[in-house]
């Protein structure tokens, strides 16, 4: 390893120390889990991350994980999801639908204004790895406008938290390329709950826990259009609080201060 290469290093390192403090008193919950600390994410030093399907995840220490939802916002589930995450203090990121958001703004907006990321997921969910460039391209940018407008009341293609999930995660190389120019992180996951199969909040719980002791940290996949997810979420979060796990907010480089 060359010197110019331990200080490079040695800077991404210094980059990755924790932002935030430790967590802040939760109102009403001496026992929360919290939200450990605040992670500035951006396109050029993390273009992908989940290793689930790319080579790389967040930079993210043993116990730390980093929750994720999509599909919602949906009416009877998302804020389920919303109240357990409040009263935990947790923060997480949501990867709108575009058609839902544009359906049910009101709870696109309360996830923002409850502290919570903004990502992006498409208008209607199609695959887009099959299809030709600038209709997937057509599709993501109709999913940003939707949400954008429901969110933030502003039809921008450059989306506020430039958060980006494949639907199904079908991407291709081409696709990922026009993600990273425009400095769109792509997310994967590094363990899901494979809540898209019916199954029992309890079995979905140990599913989960089970899969999140193995990998040890990293992105966590649900969906907040499923009643089984938002019903064990609030016996996961005291899980994790047990266990000792710790739990990061990804928000967009450069936006400290600026969102919530
Ligand atoms: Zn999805």
């Amino acid at each position: 390893m060359s010197l110019n290469h331990i200080v490079t290093l040695l800077a991404l390192a210094a980059a990755m120390v924790p932002l935030a403090a430790a967590a802040e008193p939760c109102p009403g919950n001496s026992q929360a889990l919290g939200t450990e600390r605040v992670l500035e994410v951006d396109a050029r030093s993390t273009p992908q991350v989940g290793r689930k399907h790319f080579p790389n995840t967040l930079p993210l220490a043993r116990k730390e994980l980093v929750l994720t939802f999509d599909d919602g916002p949906w009416p009877g589930t998302t804020p389920k999801v919303l109240d357990a995450l409040k009263r935990e203090c947790v923060r997480a990121t949501f990867f709108l639908l575009g058609r839902n958001a544009k359906a049910h703004p009101e709870l696109a907006r309360r996830a923002l204004a409850e502290g919570h990321s903004i990502g992006h997921h498409t208008f209607a969910h199609p695959l887009l790895d099959r299809m030709p460039l600038d209709r997937a391209e057509a599709e993501i940018n109709h999913g940003i406008e939707a949400d954008e407008y429901a969110v933030y009341g502003q039809r921008r293609g450059n989306p506020i938290t430039p958060f980006f999930r494949f639907p199904g995660f079908a991407s291709n190389k081409a696709l990922l390329d026009r993600m990273n120019q425009r400095g769109l992180v792509v997310f994967g996951a590094d363990v899901w709950a494979s809540d898209w199969n019916p199954m029992s909040p309890e079995q979905e719980l140990r599913l989960i826990l089970a899969r999140v002791e193995q990998v040890g940290r990293g992105i966590v996949l649900f969906h907040d259009t499923k009643a089984q997810t938002a019903r064990m979420l609030p016996a996961f979060l005291r899980e994790l609080k047990r266990r000792g796990y710790r739990i990061v907010h990804v928000v967009p480089a450069g936006s400290r201060g600026v969102l919530n």
